[in-house]
């Protein structure tokens, strides 16, 4: 009888440089309810420093992925699509995605995750709006996938639960910033969801996990060639995230920056990804013939309303208050703001995305323990972004503050992300290339 893999023999192959057989990783994902935190932890960070190849990696997304229900959703109209983000800092483009693109004709079934890091949660950002519920039982999972062409939903005890605990467990462990961990964390889930076309937003820039761009590129070939491994197809935009995407950083924040632009009237940086992002779909999936076409339809969704009415729905579906809406002040509030002054006069060069997000999550908006509570009500409200002229003293953001204990160091995080100078500054190209067939 073959011997029981055992999970210090994994963490002794890994740490050494050993790969682990398959049966070694199935295991592993089979059994990550009995193994205590600190040995997984420990198996995780000897993953992070050495690696797993794409033979491991495609074995244990494939594990994760089947660790709970794989939805088949051969009977919910097509094309079936799904877009994720590898993590960045005041990115809500799921929020406005989601229900654009389903204006358009396709389904989007959407998993997404909790803050990771020092980057901000879809979930967590959907939860802020009071009664919203992500994590939707199966049935209804698919029923709201017929009549609306969208569900904006969470890996739960049915979906991908080994991610959960993988992800919770990554977070609070420095062991986010891996190439197979984040690709078998982000296709696991799509594979869950049961998506046949799945965009990945692959983050590159001071704000990213892959600051790089050619460990972006890794990343996205991995995704691509693990997605290829297990029938999925793949396409990986990789995207600027130099600064913060849009003006808001925190939960609540962001939900209103979401439903400013699903109104047509977001932040340039947010609508145009959104749009971009959304165009590179709607031509892959046949329902664009251009992306200047697919660009054109989007944004005329934007304009008419039809993407927000379909937030509404959305809202409403999910158990949410809808009237946050047109409401602002039923979304988590602060107890005060807090203003940021510009350190010095100048022209904005840069501004670390990554100081950004760890500000947000000082002021309360992250968690630094697993499974601890955060605030939805606080975060940054960048007012200049690069490129923008300041004068000394003068407004650089707005802190949403209810606990002063580390304010401080939030003004200075903030102020330390800004670099001030003379000449003339301009955000660089939001999408920087595209990897995999269209
Ligand atoms: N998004 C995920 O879902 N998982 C990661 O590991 C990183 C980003």
């Amino acid at each position: 009888m073959a011997n029981t893999p055992h999970i210090l023999d994994l963490i002794r192959d890994k740490r050494d440089g050993r790969a682990h057989a398959p049966e070694q990783l199935r295991w592993l994902v089979s059994s990550l309810g009995d193994i205590p935190d600190y040995q997984l932890a420990s198996w995780l960070m000897a993953v992070t420093c050495r690696g797993l190849d794409l033979d491991e990696t495609a074995i244990l997304t494939d594990a994760m992925a089947h660790s709970g229900t794989v939805l088949d959703l051969s009977d919910v109209p097509g094309p079936r699509v799904d877009k994720h983000s590898t993590g960045g800092v005041g990115d809500k483009v799921t929020l406005v995605f989601g229900p654009l693109l389903a204006t358009q004709g396709l389904t989007v079934a959407k998993l997404s995750g909790r803050g990771l890091g020092h980057t901000g949660g879809t979930v967590d950002k959907l939860e802020s709006i009071p009664g919203f519920h992500c994590d939707l039982p199966t049935p209804r999972f698919k029923q709201q996938l017929r009549d609306l062409g969208v569900v904006l939903g969470s890996q739960s005890a049915e979906l991908a639960p080994a991610d959960a605990i993988l992800y919770a467990l990554r977070d609070v462990t420095g062991t986010v910033e891996s190439i197979p961990l984040i690709a078998a964390s982000v296709l696991s889930k799509k594979i869950a969801a049961g998506a046949d076309l799945i965009l990945i937003d692959v983050k590159t820039g001071q704000g990213a996990f892959m600051q790089d761009e050619t460990q972006a590129e890794q990343l996205a070939r991995a995704l691509i060639e693990v997605g290829d491994r297990l029938g999925k197809r793949v396409i990986c935009a990789i995207s600027e995230m130099g600064q913060p995407l849009g003006n808001a950083v925190g939960h609540a924040s962001e939900v209103e920056e979401a439903i400013a632009t699903l109104r047509g009237e977001g932040p340039r940086d947010l609508t145009d990804l959104c749009v971009q992002l959304g165009a590179i779909l709607l031509v892959a999936a046949g329902k664009a013939e251009s992306r200047e076409a697919g660009e054109a339809a989007l944004r005329l969704a934007l304009e008419d309303g039809s993407a927000l009415e379909r937030f509404r729905q959305v809202i409403v579906s999910q158990g949410g208050d809808p009237r946050v809406i047109d409401d602002f002040e039923r979304l988590p509030r602060a107890g005060a703001s807090v203003l940021v002054p510009a350190p010095a006069t100048g022209i904005v060069q840069a501004l670390d995305a990554r100081a950004i997000g760890i500000a947000a999550k000082v002021l309360g908006g992250g968690r630094e323990r697993k499974g601890a509570r955060i605030d939805w009500a606080v975060g940054v409200d960048l007012v200049a972004k690069v490129g923008d002229r300041l004068e000394a003293g003068e407004p650089l953001a707005t802190l949403r503050v209810n606990d002063r204990g580390r304010l401080d160091e939030a003004i200075a995080l903030v102020q330390s992300a800004c670099t001030l100078g003379d000449e003339p500054a301009s955000p660089p190209a939001l999408i920087k290339s595209l990897l995999g067939a269209l």
